[in-house]
């Protein structure tokens, strides 16, 4: 039987293609992976709004917003329904007293839950919207209806554990949305979390839960404390956690490493149907609340990296959940390049050598995983 081979494939428009008889052969076939970006966004975000001065502010959503928008085209832009997160959703990730304790305070009022974490008026709003569109999006990766994704929500999520709202975080946004494409048919999710903070409500959530990994690229020592090279799940989860804590100052060739050394061989083993990202912007070199070195290029190459690997898996589904990022100017150009790097700009992660203390945080856990993954079994370059 004679075939049409694709040779050559370029912003998922088939270029090139041969019949496997030798004649030459061609397809005008543009695939709809590329072409656009399922975005989602609702006012609602904007109305969790502190009382007064706060690095989690109304207007990051807004340089976010600015940052997508130059990076992609209305027309390449699909916005999808939104609607707030159902109980049973929540309740997949949180539990039932982390529910009632969040409904009692948000009741229309300002308050900080924590030295960290406040409340206002419309958080109530927000948080069920942000949860909501989370659902929406594992939902819609793991049917396939798209491939590509960006959520711009706010409050945060990734610091939310099970029962306790902390670090700007009232419910688990990733985590909804990983738990919404597992019940959607993904037989396994994986998390990277890329934010300049440890994950630790990802971590805690999913650390029993062989169908999710979590991987966590974070400045060692810095708030919350957690993410240690050993934590590498429990029980029938050992080994799908994966801490990269990295010495302050690390930059862009520190993780290029770490994702050479562990996040890609780590993807490529793992094989998940659907990867999420916890895409926090404050390990970028202007933020304030972090120390390390990144740039908006950087996050551009690892945005493009995680891609390739959701491509090489076969499926090609990658959603982006805004997490932090603190200055308003890094986070829009960062944004951007996210969103560039995710759509075939292809970036590459650079080649310099990673410092000293980096790499051996890095070899740490490699070290710590090599035994639950053969991908892993090989020595450091
Ligand atoms: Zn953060």
């Amino acid at each position: 039987m004679v075939r049409l081979d694709i040779i050559g494939l370029a912003r998922g428009s088939i270029e090139a293609a041969r019949w496997t008889d030798g004649r030459p052969g061609r397809l005008d076939v543009t695939t709809e992976a590329f072409d656009w970006v399922a975005v989602l966004d609702d006012d609602a975000f904007d109305r969790h709004a502190p009382a007064r001065r706060h690095p989690e502010c109304p207007e990051r959503l807004a340089a976010a917003r600015d940052g997508l928008r130059a990076a992609l085209p209305a027309s390449s832009q699909r916005r999808l329904a939104v609607r707030d997160a159902t109980v049973a959703e929540l309740e997949r990730v949180h539990s039932r007293a982390h529910l009632s304790a969040m409904s009692a305070a948000l009741d229309g009022r300002f308050r900080s839950l924590d030295a960290d974490t406040y409340v206002s008026p419309g958080s109530r709003d927000a948080a069920f919207r942000a949860a909501g569109a989370a659902a929406v999006l594992g939902d819609a990766l793991a049917r396939g209806e798209v491939r590509r994704g960006f959520g711009l929500l706010r409050p945060p999520g990734h610091h939310a554990e099970r029962d306790r709202a902390m670090g700007f975080c009232l419910f688990n946004n990733v985590a909804v949305a990983a738990s919404s494409a597992r019940a959607a048919g993904a037989r396994r999710v994986a998390v990277v979390d890329w934010d300049v903070h440890h994950g630790n409500g990802t971590q805690q959530i999913f650390e029993s839960d062989p169908s999710v990994l979590f991987i966590s690229l974070h400045q060692w020592p810095l708030y919350p404390g957690t993410g240690a090279p050993e934590d590498i799940g429990r029980g029938p989860a050992v080994g799908t956690t994966a801490n990269l804590a990295l010495p302050p100052g690390s930059g862009p060739e520190d993780y290029a490493h770490a994702f050479r050394v562990v996040v890609r061989p780590l993807l490529a083993s793992f094989g998940a149907d659907v990867l999420l990202v916890s895409a926090g912007y404050d390990a970028h070199v202007r933020d304030p609340l972090g120390a390390m070195r990144l740039d908006a290029a950087t996050y551009g190459a690892m945005a493009s990296e995680l891609a390739a690997a959701a491509d090489a898996l076969g499926h090609g589904k990658v959603g982006f959940i805004l997490e932090g990022g603190y200055d308003l100017q890094a986070l829009e150009a960062s944004v951007s390049e996210t969103v560039r790097g995710a759509t075939g700009a292809t970036q590459s992660l650079p080649d310099g050598r990673p410092s000293p203390a980096a790499a051996a945080a890095v070899e740490s856990t490699r070290r710590a995983l090599e035994p639950h993954h053969a991908l892993l079994a090989r020595p450091l370059r």
